[in-house]
């Protein structure tokens, strides 16, 4: 591990001027990723910020919906009860993650920012466009069974771990942000982004911005009494997701009123299934309606040579989680 040095933050306005200061400055809250990067070489920080004194912790009630600190820990917020009664999908996506210890240290802010586990971002001796702009991209010709069916780009092909933010983008949920121009919010959707040219960045937040909290809309307790996250992976626990769905169904009886959907594991960033939510919308549950809507979400996939399972997996994926939502 390369050394550093180390600032314990009181207040919001003293860590953004610190990540001001100092390019090499990151964050640590958790610190369940940033430590594993550092110790391995994938990041070297001049500086970390430990916020974790910082007033961030807090999960209350808005007149918008419900407020999430950004230190609040993954089980904190799996195990409140407003999240349980109001956004029972975000309890199971997050419980479908990691393990119970390292959701007691995992924070809210940290799981958004965690980086991608592409086995040759976290390997120094391999090309990596995200770990070192312009090297070349190891995944591509290599393998790439964990890999992303959408929005990939020839510079980067990798996906977000989280899956958490899965749930998040399904229930339209919303970024709070501090920098030195103040505070601003961005709908979950623009948070994370796709590669493009620049996979070194995987969100839009400035690197002199913080996370302050993760806002769920009152609205999206609509969905409360049909949902699924069901998560594929290699091993029942600590392992992250060849593919997941988070599903959630608005019904009237068998009628659809409005459905949310979205894909882990598949993409730079969580994947919202727009095309197929519209189709679902007004239709009547059904095996066949849920097909169509699996094949709808499907369109524009593109695999590679080792993930071209999840062009099969993704749909029976979706297919189930709406059918265990609806039941
Ligand atoms: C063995 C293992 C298995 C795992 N399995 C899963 C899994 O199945 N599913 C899953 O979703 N995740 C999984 N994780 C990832 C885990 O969820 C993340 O490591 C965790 O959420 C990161 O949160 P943290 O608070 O520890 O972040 P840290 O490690 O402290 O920070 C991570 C990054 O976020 C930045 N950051 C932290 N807080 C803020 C903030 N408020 N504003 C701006 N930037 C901030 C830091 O600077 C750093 O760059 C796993 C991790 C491990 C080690
Ligand atoms: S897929 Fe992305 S993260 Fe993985 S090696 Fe290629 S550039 Fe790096």
């Amino acid at each position: 591990m390369n050394s550093f040095q180390y600032t314990r933050s009181s207040a919001v306005a003293g860590a953004i001027q610190s990540l001001a200061k100092e390019p090499q400055a990151h964050l640590l809250a958790g610190g369940t990723n940033l430590v594993d990067l550092m110790k391995m070489g994938v990041v070297r920080p001049e500086r970390v910020v430990d916020i974790n004194s910082l007033p961030m912790k807090a999960i209350e009630k808005t007149p918008r919906g419900l407020r999430l600190g950004a230190l609040a820990t993954n089980s904190e917020v799996a195990d409140h009860p407003l999240v349980l009664q109001d956004y029972p999908l975000l309890a199971l996506a997050i419980n479908a993650g990691a393990s119970p210890q390292l959701r007691n240290m995992a924070t809210v802010g940290g799981n958004l920012m965690q980086r991608t586990r592409c086995n040759y971002f976290f390997d120094t001796t391999m090309p990596c466009n995200k770990r070192v702009p312009g090297s070349g991209c190891g995944a591509l010709e290599g393998y790439n069974r964990m890999h992303a069916l959408f929005g990939a780009s020839e510079h980067c092909i990798a996906v977000h771990p989280s899956d958490m933010c899965v749930a998040m983008v399904a229930l339209d949920a919303v970024v709070h942000i501090r920098g030195p121009k103040g505070e601003r919010a961005i709908p979950f959707g623009e948070f994370h982004r796709l590669p493009g040219d620049h996979p070194e960045k995987d969100n839009t937040l400035d690197r002199t911005e913080l996370i302050t909290s993760v806002e769920l809309p009152a609205t999206a307790a609509a969905f409360r009494g049909h949902v699924h996250y069901l998560k594929v992976r290699d091993r029942s626990s600590y392992a992250f997701a060849l593919v997941s769905v988070a599903a959630a169904l608005d019904l009237d009886g068998t009628t659809i009123r409005s459905a949310r959907l979205a894909m882990g594991g598949v993409a730079h960033k969580p994947w919202r299934l727009h095309a197929a939510e519209d189709f679902l919308k007004g239709k009547t549950v059904s095996d066949e309606v849920f097909t169509q809507a699996a094949t709808l979400a499907m369109q524009g996939a593109k695999a590679y040579q080792y993930n071209k399972f999840k062009l099969t997996l993704a749909p029976n994926a979706i297919l189930l989680a709406l059918k265990t939502a609806s039941a």
